[in-house]
């Protein structure tokens, strides 16, 4: 765990680690200045004389330890107005790496620190300048790696998801205030808020929580779903997997499966990540007889859509029937099996059999196993260092579980008030809600949320 002191000063090389034209020192913390006048000096060496009031871009020298010096812009802004609400600096000068850390170097020796990944953000979060949904959009922006990644994660840093969290927040502090000075008076005969005015309240709160929630999980579906293709014999229970995987009550359903004259393919959101799965019935024409002959086998099918599919494909779940034996040509592919297959033994509702550890069991008809099949996708998918990059599926991790509790906190409100339980019921669901809601924007945080979401930065940032 990081420490989060505000109080140091902080330096970070801002730029490209790769040689480039410009290169980009970050300074920031209330003793910027003073670190700054230490050791940079005027284009003729004189003395700088900081304005402390104004923002300014000067032309100056940074003087290193040898008496040589490097040449370069500095664009100050020594108020709160800055990014990080605290004097910051950026001396632009040549992009080489080398010089760069030279020059870090020599602003560490005048006081600065070096900043860990996204302190700057984080410090900016602390300020109060940005929520956690901004800030992980920041990160989404300097991530993007498509146009349409970046649009999101432009909107979600102009507050596309944040104000309306802040207007379903800001609704139930009225209605909260409302209860609380209802309890306040409750020997008085005072009607702070009536029952319609408080159900309709709730209820429209509820509906926001929740179309927030699809939302989301929307914008999530059009990020990038991890592929998943379920491929084996015959009759080995790709299909009724599939199906069953479409039906886990954990996962949401976002497209009813599509048919192809090769493989059927549905969309599932599973704890915060979209996954693609692909039942690639077409399998079952290929002749799996020719597996024995390894690479005559892939060539051959090279053209079928099915076995697109499988080379596509992040993940492939190779099923195998754990009621009855492998086949020959079951154990020549295991043996050849790439890394990025999963191993399933299905059925093992009817089935006495040994099966290997590193094998996942399952059952469609007693749903044994699905859960811990999505789970090993998912954690393959992180250890492969296939980080899903996207904004929007990493704040939809962070909130699902958060939103789920609060439109699950609003309904409870809800019922408490309809059947007239008592405002303190009611009262104490809203701040549930508000609780939960805060997690979101970051109004109620812990050292561990600011770790999950700043450590994902780099440096400089
Ligand atoms: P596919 O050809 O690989 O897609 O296999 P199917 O999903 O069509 O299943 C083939 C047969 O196995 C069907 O009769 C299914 O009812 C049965 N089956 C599939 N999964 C299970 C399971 O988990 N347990 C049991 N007992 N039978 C299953």
């Amino acid at each position: 765990m990081r420490s989060f002191s505000v109080d140091d000063t902080i330096a970070a090389i801002a730029s490209s680690p790769n040689p480039a034209p410009r290169g980009i020192l970050r300074i920031s913390g209330q003793a910027a200045i003073a670190s700054l006048q230490k050791c940079f000096a005027n284009e003729d060496g004189s003395l700088i004389s900081f304005d402390r009031r104004i923002s300014s871009s000067l032309s100056c020298r940074l003087n290193l330890d040898d008496g040589r010096w490097l040449p370069g812009r500095l664009l100050l802004w020594p108020t709160h107005r800055s990014y990080t609400r605290q004097p910051l600096a950026e001396f632009h000068t040549i992009g080489s790496p080398a010089l760069l850390q030279i020059a870090l170097k020599v602003v560490c020796q005048a006081g600065a620190r070096l900043a860990g990944p996204g302190e700057f953000t984080l410090r900016a979060f602390l300020a109060g300048r940005l929520d956690l949904t901004q800030a992980e959009a920041v990160l989404g922006l300097i991530d993007a790696d498509s146009s349409a990644e970046f649009s999101t994660a432009l909107s979600q840093a102009a507050g596309g998801l944040a104000d309306p969290f802040r207007t379903l927040r800001s609704d139930l502090l009225d209605v909260l205030a409302d209860l609380e000075a209802a309890l306040d008076f409750v020997d008085e005969d005072i009607e702070f808020v009536s029952k319609n005015d408080l159900l309709a309240t709730l209820n429209s709160a509820r509906d926001l929580a929740a179309s927030l929630q699809s939302r989301i999980e929307c914008r999530s579906v059009s990020s990038k779903a991890i592929r998943v293709a379920l491929v084996g014999n015959p009759n080995v229970g790709k299909s009724s997997l599939f199906n069953a995987l479409l039906c886990n009550p954990a996962a949401i359903v976002s497209s009813t499966p599509g048919t192809t004259r090769d493989y059927l393919t549905a969309q599932i959101i599973f704890r915060g990540q979209s996954i693609e799965l692909i039942d690639t019935a077409g399998l079952e024409s290929i002749d799996w007889s020719l597996a024995g002959q390894h690479e005559h086998f892939v060539e051959e099918q090279a053209q079928s859509k099915t076995r697109q599919q499988l080379t596509t494909a992040d993940f492939v779940i190779f099923c195998v029937d754990s009621s009855r034996p492998l086949d020959e040509p079951e154990r020549i592919l295991l043996a050849n099996k790439k890394s990025n297959w999963i191993i399933v033994a299905t059925k093992v509702d009817c089935s006495a059999t040994e099966l290997l550890q590193d094998w996942i069991s399952t059952s469609s008809i007693d749903r044994t196993g699905l859960e811990r099949l999505l789970d090993s996708v998912i954690e393959r998918q992180l250890n492969n260092g296939n980080r899903e990059r996207d904004v929007v599926a990493w704040t939809t991790t962070r909130c699902t579980e958060s939103i789920h509790q609060i439109a699950a906190a609003l309904t409870r409100a809800a019922e408490a008030a309809e059947l007239s339980l008592g405002d303190e019921l009611v009262a104490a669901e809203i701040r549930v809600a508000l609780e939960h809601l805060g997690q979101i924007v970051g109004t109620v945080y812990n050292d561990d949320v600011l770790d999950r979401v700043f450590s994902r930065f780099c440096i400089g940032k």
